[in-house]
């Protein structure tokens, strides 16, 4: 990522925080990624004036909807925030009363279903409990049979969950059989898609497959950390609508989604940044961590106990060979000090360099490192190694 250099002393240091050199990648802690210039000027130009926050989503979420081939689509904060509302809006399916009782769901099914063993993997299990779902589980240990989903689905849930990044984990049914049965039932499918965005046109494939509501995070594709969005099925998107934080002054009901408010910049960013995102050229995003990946390898020069290679690390956290993203480094007995020690140095300094770790491999992921900035990590990994 290009950016303006971090100007010293820095707004964060008279916060008394240190700024980070993120070299982990997209990380919610860590701030998410960096908006484009043109992101950002839509922000500030939007600061300039108000608007009716009702009007912005419907329109911004018409804009999605074409631009992910979803019925229709509205934007969240957050993909997490877009789990939550996603099984508040098939509970409830607009119902004024309902919408105000949660998180009590009597009088409504308030049981959604999960494969057992994405339930355990799967951290945000807890958003979908949020609106006071049961989560049921299909399946034990061993994975989900037919006749377990069968059976968890004929209870009549309000939905059933698939974190689509675990489809087809250790037994569990594909997406696709999950999708068959619970229309089968008529039970809708509401898909945790975040991070599951390259190539594009992958963004589609989940409503395509016949997903009821599909969520996806804007951190990931360079939009706002606070941002995300849902989409699929009008009907079901119209009750996330209606129980979201807008009207709540206003309207009739004090709906459950009140906190997870927005602010009209990010409403923006996200769906600009989706935009810029489809029509981005991501050779040439992919070719720029190549080339960073070479520069720090040169930088770095020949450091005794160091195996270096070029890998791509995983949004599931994973090392594999391609597309290349980061500079993995592996230790051996010969290194100066083990990758932990290193890795805590590089954090403890100003800026703080952060990288992932793991036993002895540490890796310096480009995709949220500022080209130019290859200089200051070389320097710091060399100081700590020689
Ligand atoms: C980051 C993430 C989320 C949450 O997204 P936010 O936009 O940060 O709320 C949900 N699911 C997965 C798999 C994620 O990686």
């Amino acid at each position: 990522m290009s950016s303006p250099p971090m100007p010293q002393p820095s707004i964060f240091h008279r916060l008394g925080v240190k700024p980070v050199i993120n070299a982990c990648g997209i990380y919610t802690d860590l701030g998410g990624s960096i908006l484009s210039p043109q992101v950002w000027a839509a922000m500030t130009e939007v600061n300039a004036s108000f608007v009716s926050l009702p009007d912005l989503l419907d329109r911004t979420g018409e804009l999605i909807a074409r631009l992910v081939g979803a019925q229709a689509a509205r934007v969240t904060p957050g993909a997490a925030a877009a789990i939550a509302l996603g099984v508040g809006a098939c509970m409830t399916g607009g119902d004024g009363e309902k919408m105000e009782r949660l998180p009590d769901t009597s009088g409504m099914s308030g049981e959604v279903v999960l494969q057992r063993n994405q339930r355990l993997r799967w951290k945000y299990t807890r958003c979908a409990a949020m609106p006071g779902a049961r989560i049921v589980d299909a399946g034990d240990p061993r994975g989900t049979t037919r006749e377990q989903l069968d059976a968890a689905l004929s209870a009549h849930p309000a939905a059933v969950l698939v974190p689509a990044h675990l489809d087809a984990v250790d037994g569990t049914l594909p997406l696709a059989e999950i999708i068959a049965a619970a229309r089968r039932q008529g039970v809708p499918v509401v898909v945790d898609a975040a991070f599951l965005n390259f190539p594009p046109e992958r963004m589609r494939s989940f409503t395509a497959a016949g997903a009821d509501l599909v969520c996806f995070s804007a951190k990931y594709f360079w939009g706002p950390n606070a941002g995300g969005f849902i989409c699929g099925r009008a009907d079901l998107i119209a009750a996330v609508a209606a129980i979201d934080f807008t009207r709540f002054e206003s309207g009739r009901y004090r709906v459950f989604g009140r906190p997870f408010k927005m602010d009209r910049h990010t409403i923006v960013a996200t769906a600009l940044a989706l935009a810029e995102w489809l029509a981005m050229d991501h050779h040439a995003r992919l070719d720029t961590y190549v080339r960073q990946v070479r520069r720090l390898a040169e930088l770095l020069g020949e450091i005794p106990g160091l195996v270096s290679s070029a890998k791509y690390f995983t949004m599931d956290e994973a090392f594999e060979d391609e597309p290349v993203n980061c500079l993995h480094l592996r230790f051996t007995p010969l290194a100066r000090r083990s990758a932990a020690d290193v890795a805590t140095v590089l954090a403890a300094g100003d800026p703080s360099i952060q990288v992932i770790v793991e036993g002895d491999q540490l890796a310096v992921v480009m995709e949220t490192v500022r080209e130019g900035d290859e200089r200051l990590i070389a320097e710091r990994l060399r100081d700590a190694l020689l």
